[in-house]
């Protein structure tokens, strides 16, 4: 009988994505998948490092599961992704935990688990020096996996994400990332292309192409250098693929002009930019290496959205980084008031080890006042998001399906032929509406009749 794995994921898209790869390599070892906890007989935790909280959940989990082991003392526990990178031997230490593996080895994973099972003993398969570039070896074992990902049922209906680099050489001061997931890496635009012909082949009609600053991807093949817009470029020639979205894009000069011109230029390019400021105040942008001021970050809105009208802008803010006075604060609000995002991810700071914050920066901004900024610019965000949702009023936007609302009672036994379904545009509005659920996976018109800050409300309609 096969040994079922249950693979639980924390943590962004990135994750996200690897959770899909480890799952097609484990399918293709010979291992079944579970979505229960007690029929398994491995648990694969895929791991987040960006902020304390995500670390904690982590945590409590491996808790729990040391408590499972003690009454299935077979059961076999491993650590993927950036907190076993950064935690490395240390995890093994715990009586939970039997393998360690970090983001750059993920292709070993199988291999790791078979020994585990076989030896009855740890393993742990991690970068010594996470910032060397990696070995040719690495590189192939990594874009071999890469190539492996197929669509499968825990994805949403013709959707995939595909990364185009991995690592990050930004430093922001603040970020772990760069510590634990390496250096900056673009993947050739050929193996790029031929997986989203695949995915393509599969059904896929929206592709997320994926980086920490998917805006700086670079890849130099003979005389040519290509860059994020020849991606898109490429991406929108595949048929079959209608929609293309990129993320996250950093606010830097270098081919931003293209990649804008890109977006206006394919209708298949998604009007949305996803560009984080983190911070409005020039003082504290400085403090956490952001290379950019205010003026200039407002400055890249305007040109983006004067080469591509209808552009979508969604952004992440840090309130309380060290030395965040009242004054950088309200320059952050004037900063979130005057790009008009969509919506806003917004983080209260927290000390990452090894960062140049952590190390040099006291965490000196009082949590309660942390957590007074976070609900304060969450309210104008709501406010603008609102205004922005509002407009859409009586039209009507397409929509790709991702499947039935989350809310059981909308799709009771009496709303079985019309349950309630949510999609998304092009630039990723989240909508709700009533219609049969063979439509997940395809597109829709909705009439939109109903609106709130973060969703529309409609009903389904011919074009
Ligand atoms: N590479 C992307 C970027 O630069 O926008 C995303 C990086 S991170 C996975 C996602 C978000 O987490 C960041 O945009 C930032 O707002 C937030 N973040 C990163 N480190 C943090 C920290 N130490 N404390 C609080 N939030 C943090
Ligand atoms: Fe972290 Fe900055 Fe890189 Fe984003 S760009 S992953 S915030 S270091």
């Amino acid at each position: 009988m096969k040994n079922k794995v249950f693979l639980q994921t924390y943590g962004c898209q990135m994750n996200k994505l690897d959770a899909t790869l480890v799952t097609e390599a484990l399918k293709q070892a010979g291992y079944g998948l579970t979505d229960s906890i007690k029929d398994a007989d491995i648990v694969l935790i895929n791991t987040c490092s960006v902020r304390r909280h995500a670390e904690e959940k982590v945590l409590s989990h491996l808790g729990h599961l040391r408590h499972l082991k003690e009454n299935k003392p077979a059961l076999v526990v491993g650590v993927i992704g950036c907190m076993a990178q950064r935690l490395g031997a240390e995890l093994l230490k715990s009586k939970a935990v039997d393998i360690v593996c970090g983001p750059t080895q993920i292709p070993q994973i199988t291999g790791l688990i078979n020994e585990t099972l076989l030896q009855k003993q740890k393993s742990i398969a991690v970068t010594r020096q996470v910032r060397r570039k990696v070995s040719a070896k690495q590189s192939l074992a990594l874009e071999e996996f890469e190539f492996a990902y197929d669509t499968d049922d825990k994805q949403l209906p013709n959707q995939a994400f595909v990364r185009v680099m991995h690592g990050c050489n930004k430093f922001c001061t603040y970020c772990i990332v760069p510590y634990v997931r390496g250096p900056e890496v673009s993947r050739p635009p050929k193996a790029i292309i031929e997986q989203i012909k695949k995915l393509a082949d599969r059904g896929v009609k929206l592709v997320t192409l994926l980086g920490q600053a998917v805006n700086s991807y670079k890849y130099t093949a003979g005389e040519k250098t290509y860059c994020l817009a020849d991606l898109l470029y490429m991406a929108a020639e595949v048929e079959g693929v209608e929609w293309i979205r990129f993320v996250t894009s950093y606010p830097a000069e270098e081919f931003f002009g293209q990649i804008c011109q890109v977006m206006a230029g394919s209708p298949k390019v998604c009007k949305y930019l996803h560009m984080p400021a983190q911070s409005g105040s020039d003082k504290i942008l400085k403090a956490m290496n952001r290379r950019y001021t205010a003026a200039r970050y407002l400055n890249l809105l305007d040109r983006a959205k004067s080469i591509v009208p209808a552009l979508t802008v969604a952004g992440d803010f840090i309130v309380g980084f060290p030395g965040e006075s009242e004054n950088d604060f309200a320059a952050t609000v004037e900063l979130l008031k005057k790009a008009q995002y969509k919506n806003c991810f917004i983080f209260k700071y927290s000390p990452r080890p090894d960062t140049v914050a952590e190390k040099k920066l006291p965490d000196d901004v009082p949590l309660e006042v942390k957590r007074k900024r976070n609900v304060e610019l969450l309210a104008v965000q709501e406010k603008i998001s609102g205004e922005l949702s509002s407009q859409f009023l009586n039209k009507k936007v397409k929509v790709l399906v991702e499947g039935l609302s989350k809310k059981p009672h909308l799709n009771a036994e009496d709303k079985i032929d019309q349950p309630q379904l949510i999609g998304r545009t092009a630039e990723d509005r989240i909508v709700v509406f009533n219609g049969p659920r063979d439509l997940a996976g395809r597109f829709a018109n909705v009439k939109i009749t109903k609106t709130s800050p973060l969703t529309l409300f409609g009903e389904l309609t011919k074009i």
